[in-house]
């Protein structure tokens, strides 16, 4: 039996809406830039209105409170986005359609999305990477978006830096983290243009290649995923991956052996689609538990 689902990839610049199956498969979708709550819920509504949906899966931009127990659970909660912080984003699609919900991060949905039907599939455990606007990561665990006692966020993890590179960083929070050191706007501001504008053999990919490797490398010692998957605009420079594998072998030292590194660093196979497919595919999900 066919179910109507919906989806809604809430990003920080925009938020796409859909409605779709159990398999993914998208039947008519809106995207509009994100405003004020107020602004952005109303065009929200507007959509869903039209489609008596059964269950909404929400990847949202966080951090997002996703402890059930929590008394903020469903709240968007530090986020710099101002109008956005301490915001009942789950509340306010309850009071609205009384069905069921997942409520998630925006790269988890991505990230069960690529599990489901791009680069995870046939893999258990998939460990999901945007490099973007800031960097998230996802983590898929024995088939389920993992949670701990909140939402990993292996995007602001610490790093080694590389020898020479004495960039400040820009994480609003800790400078220097991956995200303040390996994110669009450090590779932009570093080398002092737009990334997409830097000739593939420039040094920046080498000194983005460290940064991801170390990060490559961390996720394999902590999680032990079987892919790792990479998406988010800066992604699409393709020189990055063999850069990438080879710093990983040269930084792991065989202490954790991977078979195939070039099926082990990976770039994502739905591309912009992969949010909002994860969406509706979690959706699905929880119309069945
Ligand atoms: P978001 O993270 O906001 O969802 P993207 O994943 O597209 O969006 O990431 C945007 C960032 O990626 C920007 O900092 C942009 O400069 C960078 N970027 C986008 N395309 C490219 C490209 N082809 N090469 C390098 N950097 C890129
Ligand atoms: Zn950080």
């Amino acid at each position: 039996m066919t179910h109507l689902l919906g989806g809604i990839e809430a990003g920080g610049t925009k938020f796409v809406c859909a409605v779709g199956d159990e398999q993914g498969n998208i039947q008519e979708r809106v995207k509009f830039p994100t405003r004020t709550p107020a602004e952005t819920m109303k065009d929200v509504f507007a959509f869903f209105d039209k489609y008596p949906v059964e269950a909404i899966g929400i990847g949202s931009f966080g951090p997002i409170d996703i402890n059930p127990d929590s008394p903020t659970y469903g709240y968007i909660t530090d986020t710099p986005k101002l109008a956005w912080k301490n915001y009942n984003f789950l509340g306010a699609m309850k009071a609205r359609y009384d069905i069921a919900y997942e409520w998630t991060t925006d790269v988890n949905v991505a990230g069960y999305g690529e599990y489901k039907k791009g680069a995870g599939v046939g893999k258990e455990n998939v460990l999901y990477v945007t490099v973007g606007t800031g960097i998230g990561v996802g983590y898929i665990s024995h088939g389920e978006l993992y949670r701990g006692r909140s939402h990993p966020e292996g995007g602001h993890i610490l790093l080694q830096r590389e020898l020479g590179d004495d960039f400040a960083g820009v994480c609003p929070y800790h400078g220097a983290c991956l995200e303040g050191l390996a994110a669009g706007p450090a590779v932009e501001k570093r080398a002092g243009k737009k990334g997409n504008l830097l000739l593939p053999t420039d040094h920046a990919w080498e000194t983005e290649a460290f940064y991801l490797a170390q990060a490559c490398m961390t996720y394999t010692l902590t999680f032990s995923p079987d892919v790792i998957i990479f998406g988010g605009g800066v992604m699409k420079q393709a020189q990055l991956f063999p850069l990438v594998r080879t710093k990983f072998l040269e930084l792991m030292h065989d202490y954790v052996r991977i078979p195939d590194l070039d099926k082990y660093i990976v770039h994502v196979e739905l591309g912009d689609d992969a949010g909002i497919t994860g969406c509706l595919l979690a959706a699905a999900d929880v119309l069945g538990k």
